[in-house]
């Protein structure tokens, strides 16, 4: 017998931070006020006129007075996506932000992991993070296509459910008693996580930038404590572990794992961000890792107001910081420097998602190659 851990769930809790409707739009079934109850053309049989109902009085269940379906978000999921009841409730806990019970042997306990605090003190029900679900074939396509990396890549970050969809920003405020309104300006977005939604950071499919309410363009929205490193719990047993400062650096990270075949010998952590230090609750994961940080090679900055005082590198900086911080902690860390790199288009490589398209004769060397396999230090 062996006591590998197990999964489990509050059912009742993920039911009561995902309701029937909630569930829906997230699956792209847009349902209307109808007297006190909500309304949708049936996914299950096709009609014009929707006899698909959640009823006030019951929304955590869905009923159709077409076809006959009733259940409840469990049974809609396993019915739409072909999964047994073990896929629908890890994918609806993740969807509803609620972290499993790790059971091993006699003991079960919660991942200890900081909880999102972003707006801790508004409304109590406020969705802490919007509902994310996982990318669809054509979205890692499209999401390959933008950051020039390969589809079996992103898919691989993908399927570690370290990158998904929703839509951002997601919500302002609650129609009475109903679902959460849209904000303005709201559009598709691959966002990057964790399992226990720490930290995620947003950026649009589209390539666009969103337009704030007062016109100026934001290009990526990070939520949560920047100090938690995206990754930093799910590195499992694996000994290696590549740091990188971005979010599309760690797409870019899993898709020279997938290319080289170490997805399942080296783990992704990213920091969404140079300025932060990591966070002390996860330091010890780290201890006892071989830990390569992917310095980002920022052109060097002026210290504001001090025009006599030599620039920074805020790459160098974020690398120097972050090595103390992980050795101190017990782990092994190298810093590879991408500079003196170039692109396919003649522009320097400043990170991880540029080195996606330097020429291959640059990985003929070895010693960029180097930089994902060998841990030896
Ligand atoms: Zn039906």
């Amino acid at each position: 017998m062996t006591d590998q851990p197990r999964q489990e769930y509050d059912i009742e809790e993920i039911k009561r931070r995902l309701p029937f409707v909630e569930l829906m739009v997230i699956e792209g079934i847009e349902m209307r006020r109808s007297g006190a109850n909500y309304v949708a053309c049936c996914p299950f049989h096709g009609e014009r006129s929707p006899s698909f109902t959640v009823h006030a009085a019951r929304p955590t269940h869905g009923h159709c007075y077409g076809c006959g379906w009733d259940g409840d978000i469990f049974d809609f999921w396993q019915a739409r996506h072909d999964v047994g009841l073990g896929g629908a409730l890890s994918s609806l806990a993740s969807l509803a932000s609620v972290p499993a019970f790790i059971r091993s042997g006699n003991k079960s306990t919660r991942h200890k992991v900081p909880q999102m605090t972003e707006r801790a003190d508004e409304r109590q029900e406020k969705p802490p993070l919007p509902r994310m679900r996982a990318l669809k074939k054509e979205e890692i396509v499209a999401l390959a296509k933008l950051r020039e990396l390969s589809a079996e890549g992103v898919a691989a970050a993908a399927e570690a459910r370290r990158v998904g969809f929703c839509m951002w920003p997601q919500f302002q405020d609650r129609h009475e008693g109903g679902a959460w309104r849209p904000f303005h300006d709201a559009g598709g977005c691959w966002v990057v996580t964790d399992g226990e939604r720490s930290v995620a950071q947003f950026r649009r499919l589209d390539g666009r930038a969103f337009i704030a309410a007062d016109g100026h363009e934001i290009k990526a929205w990070t939520k949560g404590s920047p100090r938690w490193p995206l990754g930093a719990a799910e590195m499992g047993d694996r000994a290696a572990v590549l740091l990188v400062e971005g979010g599309a650096d760690m797409l870019a990270a899993y898709h020279f794992l997938w290319m080289f075949r170490r997805l399942d010998r080296v783990a992704v952590v990213s920091m969404l961000g140079g300025s932060s230090r990591i966070s002390e609750a996860a330091l010890p994961y780290f201890r006892r890792k071989r830990v390569r940080i992917m310095m980002d090679e920022d052109l060097p900055k002026a210290v504001p107001g001090h025009p006599e005082k030599p620039p920074v590198y805020p790459g160098r900086e974020a690398a120097a910081r972050w090595t103390e911080q992980l050795s101190d902690a017990g782990a092994a860390v190298e810093t590879f420097s991408l500079d003196g790199l170039t692109r396919n288009d003649g522009e320097r490589v400043k990170d991880l998602n540029d080195l996606a398209v330097v020429d291959e004769s640059a990985w003929l060397d070895g010693e960029l190659k180097a930089a994902f396999f060998d841990f030896d230090f």
